[in-house]
Protein backbone atom coordinates (compact mmCIF):
# COMPACT_ATOMS: atom_id res chain seq x y z
CA UNK A 1 0.00 0.00 0.00
CA UNK A 2 2.69 2.72 1.03
CA UNK A 3 4.90 2.66 -2.65
CA UNK A 4 1.93 3.49 -4.91
CA UNK A 5 2.47 2.89 -8.76
CA UNK A 6 1.27 4.48 -11.85
CA UNK A 7 -0.52 2.35 -14.16
CA UNK A 8 2.06 2.54 -16.86
CA UNK A 9 5.01 2.15 -14.30
CA UNK A 10 3.11 -1.26 -12.93
CA UNK A 11 2.94 -2.27 -16.88
CA UNK A 12 6.72 -1.83 -17.09
CA UNK A 13 7.65 -3.59 -14.26
CA UNK A 14 5.92 -6.60 -14.21
CA UNK A 15 7.05 -6.82 -18.48
CA UNK A 16 10.23 -6.74 -17.39
CA UNK A 17 9.48 -9.73 -14.35
CA UNK A 18 8.24 -11.85 -16.97
CA UNK A 19 10.99 -11.73 -19.21
CA UNK A 20 13.50 -13.47 -16.52
CA UNK A 21 11.03 -15.70 -15.78
CA UNK A 22 6.97 -17.34 -15.37
CA UNK A 23 4.79 -16.13 -13.23
CA UNK A 24 0.76 -16.64 -13.39
CA UNK A 25 -1.81 -13.70 -13.63
CA UNK A 26 -2.49 -14.71 -9.84
CA UNK A 27 0.65 -13.23 -8.46
CA UNK A 28 0.08 -9.80 -10.93
CA UNK A 29 -2.86 -8.98 -9.92
CA UNK A 30 -1.53 -9.56 -5.67
CA UNK A 31 1.47 -7.06 -7.15
CA UNK A 32 -0.99 -4.51 -8.07
CA UNK A 33 -3.45 -4.80 -4.99
CA UNK A 34 -0.26 -4.24 -3.04
CA UNK A 35 0.47 -1.38 -5.83
CA UNK A 36 -2.16 0.53 -4.43
CA UNK A 37 -4.00 -0.02 -8.45
CA UNK A 38 -7.34 -0.03 -9.07
CA UNK A 39 -9.68 -3.39 -10.13
CA UNK A 40 -10.06 -1.93 -13.59
CA UNK A 41 -6.69 -0.53 -13.83
CA UNK A 42 -5.18 -4.13 -13.02
CA UNK A 43 -6.95 -5.91 -14.74
CA UNK A 44 -6.44 -3.73 -18.11
CA UNK A 45 -3.46 -3.97 -17.33
CA UNK A 46 -3.49 -7.46 -16.85
CA UNK A 47 -5.23 -7.95 -20.21
CA UNK A 48 -1.99 -6.77 -21.81
CA UNK A 49 0.37 -8.93 -20.50
CA UNK A 50 -1.63 -11.62 -21.71
CA UNK A 51 -2.31 -10.66 -25.22
CA UNK A 52 1.66 -9.72 -25.16
CA UNK A 53 2.09 -13.28 -24.09
CA UNK A 54 4.25 -11.81 -21.35
CA UNK A 55 1.78 -13.78 -18.72
CA UNK A 56 0.58 -17.66 -19.76
CA UNK A 57 -1.43 -19.51 -16.64
CA UNK A 58 -1.25 -22.60 -18.98
CA UNK A 59 2.79 -21.88 -19.93
CA UNK A 60 3.21 -21.16 -16.32
CA UNK A 61 1.56 -24.00 -15.00
CA UNK A 62 3.49 -26.30 -17.43
CA UNK A 63 6.80 -24.92 -16.32
CA UNK A 64 5.58 -24.89 -12.43
CA UNK A 65 4.53 -28.77 -12.40
CA UNK A 66 7.53 -29.99 -14.44
CA UNK A 67 10.31 -28.43 -12.04
CA UNK A 68 8.54 -29.18 -8.75
CA UNK A 69 8.02 -32.52 -10.05
CA UNK A 70 12.24 -32.45 -11.21
CA UNK A 71 13.57 -30.80 -8.64
CA UNK A 72 11.25 -30.34 -5.79
CA UNK A 73 9.96 -34.43 -5.84
CA UNK A 74 6.25 -33.27 -5.25
CA UNK A 75 3.63 -35.58 -5.88
CA UNK A 76 0.74 -34.76 -7.61
CA UNK A 77 -1.58 -33.51 -5.09
CA UNK A 78 0.75 -31.44 -3.49
CA UNK A 79 1.24 -29.43 -6.72
CA UNK A 80 -2.47 -29.83 -7.69
CA UNK A 81 -2.81 -27.83 -4.53
CA UNK A 82 0.06 -25.63 -4.96
CA UNK A 83 -1.48 -24.27 -8.49
CA UNK A 84 -4.80 -24.13 -6.67
CA UNK A 85 -3.13 -21.64 -4.13
CA UNK A 86 -1.73 -19.54 -7.17
CA UNK A 87 -5.43 -19.54 -8.51
CA UNK A 88 -4.70 -21.48 -11.35
CA UNK A 89 -7.68 -22.72 -12.44
CA UNK A 90 -8.86 -26.38 -12.55
CA UNK A 91 -9.09 -26.90 -16.04
CA UNK A 92 -5.79 -25.30 -16.96
CA UNK A 93 -4.08 -27.45 -14.14
CA UNK A 94 -5.74 -30.61 -14.46
CA UNK A 95 -4.53 -30.72 -18.30
CA UNK A 96 -0.93 -29.91 -17.71
CA UNK A 97 -1.20 -32.57 -14.90
CA UNK A 98 -2.68 -35.20 -16.65
CA UNK A 99 -0.27 -34.23 -19.55
CA UNK A 100 2.99 -35.59 -17.34
CA UNK A 101 4.12 -39.22 -18.11
CA UNK A 102 3.21 -41.58 -15.46
CA UNK A 103 6.91 -43.01 -15.65
CA UNK A 104 7.80 -39.57 -14.56
CA UNK A 105 6.24 -39.73 -11.34
CA UNK A 106 7.17 -43.17 -10.47
CA UNK A 107 10.89 -42.26 -11.21
CA UNK A 108 10.64 -39.35 -8.32
CA UNK A 109 8.42 -41.33 -6.30
CA UNK A 110 10.92 -44.89 -6.02
CA UNK A 111 13.78 -43.31 -4.14
CA UNK A 112 11.61 -41.07 -1.71
CA UNK A 113 9.68 -44.86 -0.98
CA UNK A 114 12.84 -46.51 -0.70
CA UNK A 115 14.16 -43.25 2.05
CA UNK A 116 11.12 -43.36 3.62
CA UNK A 117 10.44 -47.25 4.31
CA UNK A 118 12.80 -47.05 7.69
CA UNK A 119 11.17 -44.55 9.19
CA UNK A 120 7.87 -45.91 8.86
CA UNK A 121 8.71 -49.25 9.93
CA UNK A 122 10.52 -47.85 12.97
CA UNK A 123 7.62 -45.08 13.84
CA UNK A 124 5.21 -47.68 15.84
CA UNK A 125 8.03 -48.37 18.73
CA UNK A 126 9.17 -44.57 18.67
CA UNK A 127 6.65 -42.49 19.17
CA UNK A 128 2.91 -44.96 20.69
CA UNK A 129 4.58 -45.55 23.97
CA UNK A 130 5.97 -42.14 24.42
CA UNK A 131 2.66 -40.32 24.88
CA UNK A 132 0.35 -41.21 27.86
CA UNK A 133 1.57 -44.35 28.95
CA UNK A 134 4.53 -42.64 29.93
CA UNK A 135 2.55 -40.27 32.36
CA UNK A 136 2.22 -42.27 35.31
CA UNK A 137 5.17 -43.40 36.18
CA UNK A 138 6.67 -40.23 36.25
CA UNK A 139 3.35 -38.32 38.01
CA UNK A 140 4.17 -40.54 40.63
CA UNK A 141 7.46 -40.56 40.90
CA UNK A 142 7.90 -38.17 44.20
CA UNK A 143 11.17 -36.10 42.97
CA UNK A 144 11.21 -33.35 41.00
CA UNK A 145 14.66 -34.00 39.45
CA UNK A 146 14.26 -37.28 38.52
CA UNK A 147 11.38 -37.14 36.93
CA UNK A 148 13.20 -34.61 35.05
CA UNK A 149 15.57 -36.37 33.95
CA UNK A 150 13.62 -39.72 33.57
CA UNK A 151 11.99 -38.03 30.52
CA UNK A 152 15.41 -37.07 28.89
CA UNK A 153 16.77 -39.96 27.00
CA UNK A 154 13.25 -40.55 24.99
CA UNK A 155 12.27 -36.88 24.46
CA UNK A 156 14.39 -36.71 21.48
CA UNK A 157 11.44 -36.42 19.03
CA UNK A 158 10.90 -33.02 20.98
CA UNK A 159 11.51 -29.59 19.48
CA UNK A 160 14.67 -28.44 20.25
CA UNK A 161 13.43 -24.93 20.87
CA UNK A 162 11.35 -26.69 24.21
CA UNK A 163 13.80 -25.56 26.90
CA UNK A 164 11.48 -24.62 29.72
CA UNK A 165 13.74 -21.99 31.20
CA UNK A 166 12.99 -19.77 28.00
CA UNK A 167 9.44 -19.86 28.88
CA UNK A 168 9.93 -18.55 32.12
CA UNK A 169 8.48 -15.13 33.22
CA UNK A 170 11.50 -13.02 33.40
CA UNK A 171 10.81 -11.66 37.22
CA UNK A 172 8.39 -13.53 39.78
CA UNK A 173 6.39 -10.58 41.21
CA UNK A 174 5.97 -10.44 45.26
CA UNK A 175 2.12 -10.68 43.99
CA UNK A 176 2.64 -14.27 42.48
CA UNK A 177 4.15 -15.37 45.11
CA UNK A 178 1.43 -14.43 47.50
CA UNK A 179 -1.01 -15.58 45.33
CA UNK A 180 0.97 -18.97 45.17
CA UNK A 181 1.24 -19.30 48.96
CA UNK A 182 -2.30 -18.48 49.46
CA UNK A 183 -4.24 -20.83 46.22
CA UNK A 184 -1.30 -23.03 45.48
CA UNK A 185 -1.87 -24.59 41.33
CA UNK A 186 -1.90 -27.69 40.38
CA UNK A 187 -1.13 -29.32 37.27
CA UNK A 188 -4.17 -29.94 35.61
CA UNK A 189 -2.98 -33.70 34.30
CA UNK A 190 -1.59 -35.28 37.83
CA UNK A 191 -2.66 -32.88 39.80
CA UNK A 192 0.95 -32.17 41.53
CA UNK A 193 1.62 -28.61 42.58
CA UNK A 194 2.72 -26.00 40.50
CA UNK A 195 6.96 -24.59 40.30
CA UNK A 196 6.33 -20.61 40.21
CA UNK A 197 7.57 -21.20 37.09
CA UNK A 198 5.10 -23.49 35.29
CA UNK A 199 1.97 -22.77 33.77
CA UNK A 200 -0.96 -25.27 33.95
CA UNK A 201 1.41 -28.41 33.63
CA UNK A 202 4.27 -29.56 35.53
CA UNK A 203 7.65 -29.87 33.66
CA UNK A 204 7.18 -33.86 33.09
CA UNK A 205 3.47 -33.76 32.19
CA UNK A 206 4.21 -30.89 29.56
CA UNK A 207 7.27 -33.05 28.14
CA UNK A 208 4.91 -36.31 27.90
CA UNK A 209 2.36 -35.14 25.67
CA UNK A 210 2.28 -36.04 22.47
CA UNK A 211 3.22 -33.16 20.21
CA UNK A 212 2.73 -33.29 16.56
CA UNK A 213 6.19 -30.78 15.35
CA UNK A 214 4.08 -30.21 11.85
CA UNK A 215 5.12 -26.55 12.55
CA UNK A 216 8.38 -28.20 11.20
CA UNK A 217 6.82 -28.43 8.21
CA UNK A 218 4.32 -26.70 8.13
CA UNK A 219 2.73 -26.38 4.40
CA UNK A 220 3.09 -30.12 3.75
CA UNK A 221 1.80 -32.50 6.83
CA UNK A 222 -0.93 -34.80 7.85
CA UNK A 223 -3.08 -32.28 8.42
CA UNK A 224 -2.46 -29.90 5.69
CA UNK A 225 -3.15 -32.67 3.44
CA UNK A 226 -7.37 -33.03 5.00
CA UNK A 227 -7.43 -29.44 3.61
CA UNK A 228 -6.05 -29.88 0.05
CA UNK A 229 -9.09 -29.73 -2.69
CA UNK A 230 -11.10 -28.03 0.09
CA UNK A 231 -9.28 -24.65 0.19
CA UNK A 232 -6.17 -23.34 -0.25
CA UNK A 233 -4.24 -23.28 3.17
CA UNK A 234 -0.87 -21.32 3.67
CA UNK A 235 0.68 -22.91 7.07
CA UNK A 236 -1.19 -25.99 9.15
CA UNK A 237 -0.73 -27.24 12.45
CA UNK A 238 -1.62 -28.88 15.71
CA UNK A 239 0.37 -28.49 19.14
CA UNK A 240 -0.77 -32.00 20.09
CA UNK A 241 -2.43 -35.33 18.47
CA UNK A 242 -5.54 -35.80 20.36
CA UNK A 243 -7.25 -38.91 22.12
CA UNK A 244 -10.61 -38.77 23.70
CA UNK A 245 -9.28 -40.07 26.99
CA UNK A 246 -5.47 -39.21 26.43
CA UNK A 247 -4.32 -36.17 28.94
CA UNK A 248 -4.63 -33.88 26.08
CA UNK A 249 -8.47 -35.14 25.88
CA UNK A 250 -8.47 -33.94 29.82
CA UNK A 251 -7.12 -30.88 29.40
CA UNK A 252 -9.32 -30.10 26.35
CA UNK A 253 -12.75 -30.85 28.39
CA UNK A 254 -11.39 -28.80 31.49
CA UNK A 255 -10.71 -25.96 28.47
CA UNK A 256 -14.60 -26.68 26.77
CA UNK A 257 -16.47 -27.84 29.47
CA UNK A 258 -15.78 -27.66 32.69
CA UNK A 259 -14.90 -23.92 32.65
CA UNK A 260 -11.17 -23.86 32.58
CA UNK A 261 -10.85 -20.50 30.44
CA UNK A 262 -7.23 -20.51 31.74
CA UNK A 263 -5.95 -23.61 29.88
CA UNK A 264 -7.01 -21.95 26.43
CA UNK A 265 -4.23 -18.96 27.62
CA UNK A 266 -1.83 -21.26 28.77
CA UNK A 267 -1.68 -23.89 26.43
CA UNK A 268 -1.66 -20.38 23.51
CA UNK A 269 1.18 -19.35 25.23
CA UNK A 270 3.18 -22.42 25.33
CA UNK A 271 2.36 -23.35 21.63
CA UNK A 272 3.03 -19.49 20.82
CA UNK A 273 6.55 -20.16 22.63
CA UNK A 274 7.70 -22.92 20.89
CA UNK A 275 6.60 -22.14 17.28
CA UNK A 276 7.96 -18.87 17.57
CA UNK A 277 11.54 -19.88 16.90
CA UNK A 278 11.06 -21.81 13.62
CA UNK A 279 9.55 -18.89 11.68
CA UNK A 280 5.52 -20.13 11.83
CA UNK A 281 4.22 -17.27 12.74
CA UNK A 282 6.20 -14.57 10.33
CA UNK A 283 3.94 -12.96 7.89
CA UNK A 284 0.79 -13.60 9.85
CA UNK A 285 -1.02 -10.65 9.83
CA UNK A 286 -4.18 -11.55 12.25
CA UNK A 287 -5.76 -14.36 14.56
CA UNK A 288 -9.16 -14.98 14.07
CA UNK A 289 -9.97 -17.52 16.69
CA UNK A 290 -13.28 -19.92 15.72
CA UNK A 291 -16.64 -17.71 16.50
CA UNK A 292 -19.12 -19.29 18.20
CA UNK A 293 -22.61 -18.65 18.28
CA UNK A 294 -23.70 -15.34 20.89
CA UNK A 295 -26.02 -18.21 22.83
CA UNK A 296 -23.29 -20.73 23.30
CA UNK A 297 -21.03 -17.80 24.35
CA UNK A 298 -23.50 -16.89 26.83
CA UNK A 299 -23.96 -20.49 28.26
CA UNK A 300 -20.20 -21.29 28.27
CA UNK A 301 -19.27 -17.94 29.75
CA UNK A 302 -16.58 -17.75 27.00
CA UNK A 303 -15.17 -18.83 23.63
CA UNK A 304 -12.27 -21.21 24.20
CA UNK A 305 -11.24 -20.56 20.65
CA UNK A 306 -10.20 -17.11 22.26
CA UNK A 307 -8.84 -17.90 24.98
CA UNK A 308 -6.32 -19.92 23.09
CA UNK A 309 -5.77 -16.70 20.56
CA UNK A 310 -5.40 -14.47 23.88
CA UNK A 311 -2.14 -16.72 24.73
CA UNK A 312 -0.97 -16.67 20.95
CA UNK A 313 -1.42 -13.12 20.97
CA UNK A 314 0.02 -12.55 24.28
CA UNK A 315 3.33 -13.83 22.74
CA UNK A 316 3.47 -12.99 19.44
CA UNK A 317 1.71 -9.81 19.57
CA UNK A 318 -0.68 -10.16 16.39
CA UNK A 319 -4.07 -8.97 16.55
CA UNK A 320 -6.90 -10.86 17.75
CA UNK A 321 -9.70 -10.02 14.65
CA UNK A 322 -12.50 -11.88 16.20
CA UNK A 323 -15.16 -9.34 14.64
CA UNK A 324 -14.37 -10.32 11.26
CA UNK A 325 -16.60 -13.42 11.23
CA UNK A 326 -19.80 -13.77 13.04
CA UNK A 327 -21.59 -17.69 13.08
CA UNK A 328 -24.96 -17.52 12.20
CA UNK A 329 -26.45 -20.87 13.92
CA UNK A 330 -24.91 -23.51 16.08
CA UNK A 331 -25.50 -26.93 14.04
CA UNK A 332 -26.36 -29.64 16.86
CA UNK A 333 -23.87 -31.71 18.50
CA UNK A 334 -21.11 -33.35 16.02
CA UNK A 335 -20.39 -36.33 18.47
CA UNK A 336 -22.59 -38.84 17.07
CA UNK A 337 -22.43 -38.17 12.98
CA UNK A 338 -20.36 -39.14 10.13
CA UNK A 339 -17.59 -37.18 8.69
CA UNK A 340 -19.87 -36.26 5.45
CA UNK A 341 -22.80 -35.17 8.08
CA UNK A 342 -20.42 -33.11 9.75
CA UNK A 343 -18.98 -31.38 6.35
CA UNK A 344 -22.92 -30.67 5.57
CA UNK A 345 -23.69 -29.61 8.77
CA UNK A 346 -21.30 -26.68 8.79
CA UNK A 347 -21.12 -25.38 5.67
CA UNK A 348 -22.88 -22.01 5.82
CA UNK A 349 -22.69 -21.35 9.18
CA UNK A 350 -20.40 -18.59 9.14
CA UNK A 351 -20.51 -14.94 7.52
CA UNK A 352 -17.95 -12.54 6.93
CA UNK A 353 -19.33 -9.10 8.38
CA UNK A 354 -16.40 -7.31 8.46
CA UNK A 355 -14.23 -7.64 5.40
CA UNK A 356 -12.26 -4.60 6.02
CA UNK A 357 -11.12 -6.34 9.12
CA UNK A 358 -9.02 -8.45 7.19
CA UNK A 359 -8.16 -7.27 3.95
CA UNK A 360 -4.94 -8.21 2.35
CA UNK A 361 -3.73 -9.74 5.31
CA UNK A 362 -2.27 -13.61 6.10
CA UNK A 363 -5.22 -15.14 9.22
CA UNK A 364 -4.24 -17.92 11.39
CA UNK A 365 -7.42 -19.41 11.81
CA UNK A 366 -7.70 -21.14 15.84
CA UNK A 367 -9.37 -23.98 17.07
CA UNK A 368 -9.75 -26.02 19.96
CA UNK A 369 -9.36 -29.63 18.22
CA UNK A 370 -9.88 -30.47 14.62
CA UNK A 371 -11.51 -33.77 13.64
CA UNK A 372 -12.84 -33.86 9.76
CA UNK A 373 -11.62 -30.30 8.92
CA UNK A 374 -15.30 -29.49 8.11
CA UNK A 375 -15.72 -26.28 10.50
CA UNK A 376 -12.38 -24.96 9.29
CA UNK A 377 -13.22 -25.32 5.64
CA UNK A 378 -16.31 -23.84 6.40
CA UNK A 379 -14.79 -20.51 8.00
CA UNK A 380 -11.68 -20.25 5.99
CA UNK A 381 -13.66 -19.93 2.56
CA UNK A 382 -15.60 -16.92 4.18
CA UNK A 383 -12.56 -15.62 5.27
CA UNK A 384 -11.11 -15.80 1.60
CA UNK A 385 -13.91 -13.96 0.12
CA UNK A 386 -12.05 -10.86 1.51
CA UNK A 387 -9.73 -9.56 -0.88
CA UNK A 388 -6.05 -10.49 -0.63
CA UNK A 389 -6.17 -12.62 2.44
CA UNK A 390 -4.08 -16.02 2.90
CA UNK A 391 -4.96 -18.43 5.55
CA UNK A 392 -3.15 -20.97 7.71
CA UNK A 393 -4.66 -23.08 10.52
CA UNK A 394 -3.35 -23.78 13.75
CA UNK A 395 -5.21 -25.85 17.01
CA UNK A 396 -4.37 -27.34 20.20
CA UNK A 397 -5.55 -30.77 19.27
CA UNK A 398 -5.37 -33.31 15.83
CA UNK A 399 -8.29 -35.93 16.35
CA UNK A 400 -6.46 -38.11 13.86
CA UNK A 401 -8.53 -40.67 11.72
ZN1 LIG B 1 1.72 -32.91 35.90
Amino acid sequence: MNNELSPSQALQRLAALCAKGEHCSGEMREKMRRWGLTEEEREKILDRLVSQKYVDDERFARSFVHDKIRYNKWGRRKIEQALWAKHIDRQTAQAVLDGVDDREYLEILRPLLAGKYPAIKQRPTTSVPRSSSALPSDAASPSNSSAGASTKPDSTALPATLTLPQTMPPTISLWSRMFDLLAPRACQVCGRRLAMTEECLCTACNLALPRTGYHQSARDNELARIFWGRIPVEKCSSFFFYHPHSDVGRLIYLLKYFDHPEVGEDLGRLVAQEYQPSGFFDGIGGLLPVPLTRGRVVRRGYNQSVEIARGISSVTHIPILSGAVRRTRFAASQTHKTPWERNENVAGVFRLVRPSLIVGRHILLVDDIITTGATLVSLGSEVLKAEGVKVSILSLGFSKK
